[in-house]
């Protein structure tokens, strides 16, 4: 028996902030508002119109997370993700149950993160194109990208608690020989390998070292990459290949002959896309990105199905401390769950655009235990993004 319409809640408006500027990685804001009063808290992608969303859920009962979400969310991929989370902070706020309870319980009361580091630098879009573009004309390797700079992060970060780092390395460089070819040069293979000895070096034994190539190179280059760092101890390596769209079993080759351990994962959205991978065992770590891979639904059947295959989750995560908070509750529940990524260690809005600042305490972030998500927004943090005048919310 349905229950009378009038006793569901119903959305009743939704509101999303502009960009908040490249400054801030282009961050959106949203909130889901209810006739009961209980507003939700999610994120939105800035380049995106919500009027089709309003058209989709205005008076719908945003209680029912799954049937929005198979109704309408999945097919908006990440942007729908960002929206389901308004949906948990909704329901939790509703129920004066934290979101991790909605979702089973927490296996954990803190969440383990590490620090995506990028080089000497972190990194920008804009600074990264400047980067090799500067390198094209010159001939010289920015001193960013200089094996001693990356040594200097790493120090820096490990001696703020991390208990794990990750650092990119097809990075702008003078001794590439072709702009399209994937090919490494010897001489920028050797920059690779010696700089990750380094790195190593300089934070010891114990603390977990990550490197990301983003699908860079050939497969005949990544490997000789993966080969020549198997004695460094990596906690894995990340897109040796751009293998997408169209080839698993490339993958699934480098993981069989490097006992290097290869992580990927972050380009795609929701289980089925994951499931190929996991068949042919093409990584042995998964690095799902919240929210552009799913929310609490899409990201605990991914979680499900790795830990069919004994893999564990290190999620990937660029975007607001709102999604970050997100994905606290999620991991919080995955038993196969290893460490959440922090991408924004230069961006200060992130460490106070919320009630609880500053909420990496020596490499971990606290599960919140209040209702939803467990944290508000500090709004007069936020609205200092924007040029004065520009409403944050509309
Ligand atoms: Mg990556």
């Amino acid at each position: 028996m349905f229950a009378n319409e009038s006793e569901y809640m119903k959305i009743t408006d939704i509101k999303v902030t502009p960009s908040l500027g490249a400054a801030n990685r282009h961050w959106s804001l949203l909130k889901i508002f209810t006739d009961e009063g209980i507003v939700g808290l999610g994120e939105w992608f800035a380049d995106a119109s919500i009027e089709p969303l309003k058209r989709m859920l205005i008076g719908q009962d945003p209680t029912n997370i799954n049937r929005l979400h198979y109704d309408h969310l999945w097919q908006m991929q990440g942007r729908g993700a960002g929206v389901e989370i308004a949906l948990w902070d909704i329901r939790g706020k509703q129920l004066n149950a934290p979101m991790h309870e909605l979702l089973g319980g927490k296996l954990r009361d803190r969440i383990r993160v590490y620090c995506d580091c990028h080089s000497g630098a972190h990194w920008t879009r804009e600074d990264y194109e400047r980067r090799w573009r500067e390198t094209r004309a010159s001939g010289q390797l920015d001193p960013v990208y200089e094996t001693s700079a990356y040594v200097s992060m790493a120090k820096e970060v490990v001696a703020e608690g991390y208990t794990a780092v990750k650092f990119d390395l097809d990075v702008p460089n003078p001794w590439k020989l072709d702009t399209y070819d994937r090919s490494i040069s010897r001489r920028q293979h050797q920059h690779i390998v010696t700089t990750i000895e380094s790195l190593r070096h300089a934070i010891g034994p114990y603390t977990d070292l990550s490197i990301d190539l983003h699908g860079s190179f050939n497969l005949a280059d990544a490997l000789r990459i993966c080969k020549d760092v198997e004695h460094l101890d990596l906690l894995w390596l990340e897109d040796p290949i751009r293998w997408e769209w169209g080839n698993v079993a490339a993958l699934a080759k480098i993981c069989r002959q490097t006992e290097t351990p290869i992580c990927t994962g972050e380009i795609f959205y929701g289980a089925k896309m994951f499931r190929e991978l996991m068949e042919q065992q093409a990584c042995d770590l998964l690095e799902p990105d919240i929210p552009r891979s799913g929310g609490a639904i899409e990201i605990r059947r991914i979680a499900e199905l790795a830990e069919m295959y004994h893999l564990s989750l290190a999620p990937h995560y660029m975007r607001s401390a709102i999604t970050g908070m997100a994905a606290v509750h999620i991991c919080a529940t995955l038993p196969n769950f290893l460490a959440l990524e922090h991408h924004s260690r230069n961006i200060p809005l992130w460490s106070t655009m919320l009630d609880i600042k500053n909420p990496i305490q020596q490499g971990y972030m606290a599960v919140p235990d209040g209702p939803g998500l467990g944290v508000d927004l500090d709004e007069e943090a936020i609205a200092a993004a924007l040029p004065a005048g520009v409403p944050l919310w509309s």
